[in-house]
């Protein structure tokens, strides 16, 4: 079945607010075989509305819509859809007095512009919202299906969750996997990855390049494909070339791939931070269980600091610079001294713009592990735009000690 996404929201089309409505149903309909063709992003303007409408009605099997569906004076999705379906609206005083009700339960008196929501469209089906107080719809014209859903995005998963999902139909076991990767560029590893791709030809692929490394996604070529299993085979052969390069599928997160190895191996971790100013700690407590592995982090950012909490020999200061292999080692192995960690990992670099030389340019970064089975270290020229380049440093930061645990497991 061919979808459509249809966001409604005058702060979508002009950028103050990021449209992730449209990203999160097109993933929620893929699993059951359902792809989104087209996507479409309107204002809280009637006619925009209904033009949209007319162009997908009858070309798709399913349009879901998002947005205006709130009580204030700027949504006006609900009535645009009843124009389109030439359908009256009822008022439900049952809903209505679940409504007061729910409201008085928290103490509020109910807004009287709160009543438009206990408005239904006689020619709609009412989708129950667990979480507030929008109704999603349902209208049917002869080819189409059309879900409308309020714009708050908690809203519109409760409801696709509960009611929308369930009423599409089961999983065909169409299945998209991402590899993560780390450590490796994204030209380097489809070079490496050719012969193996070339061994799936019902499978899709697409090179994901990220600050924090290059994700590949894998799909079936068609929908509800003939090899259902073809798109896992793959996975598992790119894993199996890429060893150690691939820390994990989907949603993992170095942080979390780190926090449950040391979790497991009864291990600590503790932290030095130069250019990446607490982002280390930040991705590490992401994670919850956290407090378990993660000693704290000591953001060193002067010299004086780096001297005085680490243990960083003024000689070496002086000699090579904070931004230097010599001093991210004995950062490393000053913090892991210092808060008693079974690890140490530290950081160092010219994030910019500013600060940069011609020997040491802006994007240099060095990281270091010190750690059970000594110290490790790893000079990186990374984007020179500040941002990013902290980002990627704390994610090398991370791998490098991801690596250090395979290595000591071996
Ligand atoms: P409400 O009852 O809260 O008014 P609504 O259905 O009228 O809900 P909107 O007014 O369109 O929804 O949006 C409510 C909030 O949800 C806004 O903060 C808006 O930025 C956010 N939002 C709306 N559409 C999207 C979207 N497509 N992606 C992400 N956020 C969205
Ligand atoms: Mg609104």
């Amino acid at each position: 079945m061919k979808a459509a996404i249809l966001t409604i929201g005058e702060e979508l089309i002009s950028g103050f607010t990021v449209d992730t409505n449209a990203a999160w149903i097109a993933q929620a309909l893929l699993p059951i075989g359902i792809r989104v063709v087209e996507t479409v992003s309107v204002g809280d303007d009637p006619e925009a509305i209904l033009g949209a409408l007319e162009r997908l009605d009858n070309r798709m099997g399913l349009v879901i819509a998002t947005g205006g569906l709130g009580p204030t004076h700027d949504d006006i999705t609900k009535s645009a859809f009843c124009r389109y379906f030439d359908s009256a609206l009822e008022f439900d005083t049952v809903y209505w007095d679940s409504l007061v009700e729910r409201f008085a339960s928290r103490g509020v008196v109910i807004p009287e512009n709160n009543r438009s929501q206990a408005e239904v469209p006689v020619k709609a089906e009412v989708l129950p919202n667990s979480v507030g107080s929008a109704l999603g719809l349902r209208f049917r014209s002869p080819q189409t299906t059309f879900i409308l859903l309020p714009g708050v995005p908690l809203e519109m998963k409760a409801i696709m969750t509960e009611e929308v999902l369930p009423s599409l139909g089961k999983r065909t076991g169409d299945k998209w996997i991402t590899v993560r990767t780390s450590g490796i560029f994204e030209s380097a590893l489809a070079e490496r990855l050719e012969s193996v791709l070339a061994s799936f030809p019902e499978v899709k692929v697409a090179f994901l390049p990220e600050y924090s490394g290059v994700n590949i996604r894998l799909w079936p070529e068609s929908s509800g494909n003939k090899e259902p299993g073809e798109v896992e085979s793959a996975a598992r052969a790119i894993e199996t070339e890429l060893g150690a390069l691939a820390y994990g599928r989907d949603q993992a997160s170095i942080g979390k791939i780190v926090v449950e190895a040391l979790t497991a191996r009864g291990e600590t971790l503790a932290l030095a931070e130069s250019c990446t100013g607490g982002l280390v700690a930040s991705l590490v407590t992401d994670v919850p269980g956290a407090s378990k592995v993660l000693l704290g982090s000591v953001v060193a950012y002067s010299n004086a600091v780096k001297e005085q909490q680490l243990g960083v020999s003024p000689e070496s200061m002086r000699d090579f610079g904070a931004v230097s292999d010599v001093v991210v080692r004995e950062m490393a192995a000053g913090a892991q001294a210092a808060l008693g960690g079974t690890w140490g990992v530290a950081t160092t670099g010219i994030s910019g713009p500013t600060g940069g030389t011609p020997k040491k340019p802006v994007g240099l970064a060095y990281i270091a592990v010190a750690g059970p089975g000594g110290t490790v270290s790893k000079e990186m020229h990374l984007a020179p735009i500040r941002l990013p380049h902290k980002a990627a440093t704390a994610q090398a930061a991370l791998n490098l000690l991801r690596l250090e645990i395979l290595r000591l497991e071996q």
